[in-house]
């Protein structure tokens, strides 16, 4: 017998295939649904075989109906070069995708978890960023696709919560890194490695001074389950992430170091609406979820670098 049985939307994504991983190891039943958009077969190749693991092509933006104990909803194009791509479509799979997760919720009386974002602060006034924050976004900029359609998807979980008593979870996740982030996504992680391993120029935006703060993966698949198993009165939203703060230029230059890179660094313009400061106040999260971080920006970084030193070599 399998504990439970989870669907995971955007599960062959970055964040969504360590999660099916880990669902999968402690004793869940998986359901990963993707349109595999940003996604990829290749992330969770190796657990098809697994007999308690099932793939469902599946566009959030259309009604789903499945039987199932547990909605973690993570679909959705995470950077900024993709979410930017088809704005619209960013849009809709926030929040029709929402409306359908949580309608499939509504109908079963479920549980469903919603991976929102640190973007819903914008660009900050205030640091670092507290739960009761509201924000301060730009509405109609390049990046609002995404901002205001995880802001709605809140609004969306809220609404549902009070008004049909749908117990949710609302984590806002700050800059996260690791293995099988899309090596085309144009995240800085995944951009300053892949460049220093090709030896191309270490592309930095700007003077380099702006920070996020960056937690590596497994760190963060934990918080999502304990927040998935909190009491069913605490709903979030929670900050997630690592409040260990760098700017663009340090990350930069512990990249140049641990792969021993000839590649030099160059400025290109900061794009617009590029949030200056960015770090988690996640004093909720460890009162809530008795979780930090635990791995160390330097590890994870040599985790990423060998898992994208492993894909060139194919
Ligand atoms: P990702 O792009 O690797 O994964 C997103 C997954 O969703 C992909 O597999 C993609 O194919 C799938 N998807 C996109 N649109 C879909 C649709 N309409 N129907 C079904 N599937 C769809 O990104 P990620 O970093 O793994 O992010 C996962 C979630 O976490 C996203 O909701 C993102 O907003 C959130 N998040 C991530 C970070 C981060 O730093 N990685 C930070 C904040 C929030
Ligand atoms: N950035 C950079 N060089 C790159 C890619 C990104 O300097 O090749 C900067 C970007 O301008 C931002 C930060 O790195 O200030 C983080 O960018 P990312 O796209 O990873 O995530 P964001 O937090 O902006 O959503």
């Amino acid at each position: 017998m399998t504990e439970r049985r989870i669907l995971v939307t955007g599960g062959a994504g970055f964040l969504g295939s360590h999660l099916c991983e880990e669902l999968l190891a402690r004793g869940n039943e998986v359901l990963c649904a993707d349109n595999f958009f940003t996604g990829s077969k290749h992330n969770i190749a190796h657990l098809l075989s697994h007999p308690y693991f099932e793939l469902l092509r599946h566009d959030v933006c259309f009604p789903l109906y499945v039987e199932v104990d547990e909605i973690y909803n993570l679909a959705c194009p995470a950077s900024p070069v993709h979410y930017q791509w088809d704005a619209v479509q960013t849009v809709k799979t926030s929040v029709h995708g929402a409306i359908n997760m949580l309608g499939l919720a509504k109908r079963l009386r479920i549980k469903i978890l919603q991976t929102s974002t640190s973007e819903i602060y914008g660009n900050p006034e205030v640091h670092p960023q507290t739960e009761d924050y509201w924000g301060h976004v730009n509405p109609i900029g390049p990046r609002a696709c995404y901002d205001e359609g995880k802001r709605c998807a809140e609004t969306l979980f809220f609404s549902y919560h009070r008004q049909h008593g749908i117990p949710i979870k609302v984590v806002r996740i700050f800059n996260t890194y690791g293995p099988r982030m899309h090596p085309d996504d144009g995240r800085v992680v995944s951009n300053f490695i892949l460049q220093a391993l090709r030896g191309e120029p270490i592309t930095i935006y700007g003077d380099g001074k702006q920070t996020r703060s960056f937690c590596y993966v497994d760190d963060l698949v934990e918080a999502l389950i304990r927040m998935m198993n909190t009491p069913e009165e605490f709903t979030g939203p929670v900050n997630l992430g690592n409040p260990h703060e760098s700017t663009i230029l340090e990350l930069a230059e512990h990249v140049i170091r641990l792969t021993g890179t000839p590649s030099d660094i160059i400025h290109k313009p900061l794009p617009q609406d590029d949030p200056a400061r960015r770090r988690p106040d996640i004093t909720l999260a460890k009162e809530k979820l008795g979780w930090e971080p635990g791995i160390p920006l330097e590890e994870g970084l040599k985790h990423t670098i060998d898992y994208y030193k492993g894909m060139l070599e194919k």
